[in-house]
C-alpha cells in the first residue's frame, strides 16, 4: 500500500521536546532559511463524500531537511509556534496554496483548499484583512478557501479570536474546526466559533469499528454537529469497515489513507482528473443501468 510504504520508508526526525536545545535552535534557523529559499512544500489530501465526490483538499506542509530527512510537521510547527516564526510560515503556506488554487481553477478543477492556521495567526492583528487581500491578489473567490482552526484559538483572548473569525467569515472564507474532541472540547466553543465544518479527530475515528465507546462519541458528535447545521468530516480513515460505520452514522465526508494520503501538487492534479473521469460519464452510465 503506497502511502504506508512511503511513510514507513521515510526517515522521520524527532527532536526532543525539551525547550530551546541547540538542536531546536538549529532546526529553527534551518526552517527559516528553507522558507526563504522556497524549499518547504505543500502536499494535498482530499476530503471525499460518501458518494465519492471530492469536497475539498487540505494543504499539509512538508519539509525535507537536507541532512536529517523529513521532519514531521508536528515537530517544526511546534518550533515555529514557540519562536515567532509562525506568522511567516502561515503566510508562506497561504501564498503557496492560493497560487495552486488559482492554477487548478484555471484548469477547471474547482475543489476548495483548506489551510491549517495556528492560534497565533488568529491573534495576529490584521490577519483577516491580510487573508482577504491575498485572495484578491490571486483572483481566488473567498469560498474556495477554508481555514482549519482548533479550539485552542479560544484559550487566550476568546473575544478577539471570535472577532477575527467573524471578520474572516464576513469576507466569505469558510472555517473548519479541526481535531474536534481533543483537549478543550466544549459546547460553548461550538456556539462561539463561526465554523461551518467540524473534523472529528483521528483518535476517535481510528478505533471506531472496534471500540463501542469511541463509536458512541462519534455518533453523538455527528448528531450534535448536524443539529447545529455543520458538516462533519472524519479524519484518519484507514479501512473499509471504518468508512462503512461513518457512512451509517451519517458523517458527511472522510479523509484518510483509505482514500488518499497527502500528495504533491502534480500527483493531486492527476488524482483529481481521474476522480472527475470516474464520477462523470461512468457514474451516469452506472446510475442509468437497470
Ligand atoms: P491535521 O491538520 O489534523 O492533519 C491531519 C494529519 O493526519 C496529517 O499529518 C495527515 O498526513 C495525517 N493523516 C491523514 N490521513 C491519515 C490516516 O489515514 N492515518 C493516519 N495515521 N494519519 C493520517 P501531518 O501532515 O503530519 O500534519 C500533522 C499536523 O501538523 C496537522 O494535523 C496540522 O495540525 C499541522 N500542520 C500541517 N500542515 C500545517 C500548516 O501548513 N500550518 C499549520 N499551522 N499546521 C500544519
Ligand atoms: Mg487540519
Ligand atoms: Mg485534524
Ligand atoms: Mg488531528
Amino acid at each position: 500500500y503506497q502511502a504506508k510504504r512511503d511513510r514507513s520508508g521515510c526517515e522521520v526526525y524527532e527532536a526532543k521536546r525539551d525547550g530551546n536545545t541547540p538542536d531546536r535552535l538549529g532546526l529553527l534557523g534551518d526552517l527559516r532559511r528553507a522558507l526563504d529559499a522556497g524549499d518547504v512544500e505543500l502536499h494535498y489530501q482530499p476530503k471525499v463524500g460518501f458518494d465519492g465526490r471530492v469536497r475539498g483538499l487540505e494543504a499539509l506542509v512538508r519539509w525535507v531537511h537536507p541532512e536529517r530527512g523529513r521532519v514531521s510537521p508536528d515537530e517544526f510547527i511546534a518550533i515555529a509556534e514557540s519562536s515567532g516564526l509562525m506568522p511567516h510560515l502561515t503566510e508562506y503556506v497561504l501564498e503557496t496554496a492560493l497560487a495552486q488554487v488559482a492554477v487548478w481553477r484555471a484548469a477547471g478543477l474547482m475543489a476548495p483548499v483548506a489551510v491549517n492556521v495556528s492560534p497565533r495567526d488568529v491573534h495576529t492583528p490584521g490577519f483577516a484583512g491580510s487573508v482577504a487581500a491575498r485572495l484578491a491578489r490571486h483572483g481566488v473567490p473567498p469560498g474556495a478557501l477554508q481555514l482549519e482552526i482548533t479550539e485552542h484559538v479560544l484559550l487566550e483572548d476568546p473575544q478577539r479570536a471570535a472577532d477575527t473569525l467573524a471578520a474572516l467569515t464576513g469576507h466569505g472564507v469558510k472555517m473548519s474546526l479541526d481535531d474536534f474532541g481533543t483537549g478543550y472540547s466544549s459546547l460553548v466553543h461550538l456556539r462561539r466559533l463561526p465554523v461551518s465544518e467540524l473534523k472529528i479527530d483521528r483518535s476517535f475515528v481510528a478505533r471506531l469499528a472496534i471500540d463501542a465507546e469511541d463509536a458512541e462519541i462519534v455518533r453523538c458528535t455527528v448528531d450534535l454537529a448536524h443539529s447545529l447545521g455543520l458538516l462533519v468530516v472524519a479524519e484518519g480513515v484507514e479501512d473499509d469497515e471504518t468508512w462503512e460505520r461513518l457512512r451509517d452514522l451519517r458523517c458527511d465526508a472522510v479523509q484518510g489513507w483509505l482514500v488518499a494520503a497527502a500528495m504533491p501538487p502534480d500527483e493531486t492534479t492527476a488524482w483529481l482528473r481521474l476522480r472527475e473521469a470516474a464520477a462523470g460519464p461512468g457514474q451516469a452510465a452506472a446510475a442509468a443501468a437497470p
